[in-house]
């Protein structure tokens, strides 16, 4: 059991290299030192986001959003809580359509909150509506299974 994972980083967006076994012990991340996979999410830049989800051996799962629209925000702290609950198996990122216009584009994203699923920085499965923390992760269980 010596399978090193790549993780990117929640808070400087680098990739680390962590043993699979390790996920669970707190890990670190070389370059800042931020927690690994303690459940935060990363706020993805149009520049951050084919890295993040292209180059990371957990899926990634990124929350296209806007802060003018009201089921985001009532959906922020649901998938800030999914995202503790899936530490170490699901990365969770998020991506302000209004800055991170490209990607937004790339994606097609018409409506918000859209949620898409990556792995290996494919889009295996998306969602719109906002979702409670416990739908969410029926929704993740379904894709993951
Ligand atoms: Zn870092």
């Amino acid at each position: 059991m010596s399978d090193l994972l790549h993780v990117g980083c929640p808070h400087c967006k680098k990739m680390n290299r962590v043993p699979a076994q390790r996920l669970s012990d707190g890990p670190k991340c070389g370059a800042c030192k931020g927690a690994l996979a303690e459940g935060a999410v990363a706020e993805l830049s149009d520049a951050e986001m084919p890295g993040y989800t292209g180059k990371s051996d957990l899926p990634v799962l990124v929350d296209f959003w806007a802060s003018w629209c009201g089921p985001c925000k009532t959906m922020a702290p649901e998938f800030q809580s999914a995202a503790k609950s899936w530490r170490g198996q699901v990365a969770f990122a998020k991506v302000n359509t209004e800055q991170a216009q490209q990607a937004s584009a790339r994606f097609g994203i018409r409506s918000i909150p859209t949620l898409i699923l990556f792995r290996n920085g494919k889009e295996i499965a998306r969602q719109s509506g906002a979702m409670q923390a416990s739908q969410l992760t029926a929704w993740l269980r379904t894709q993951l299974g």
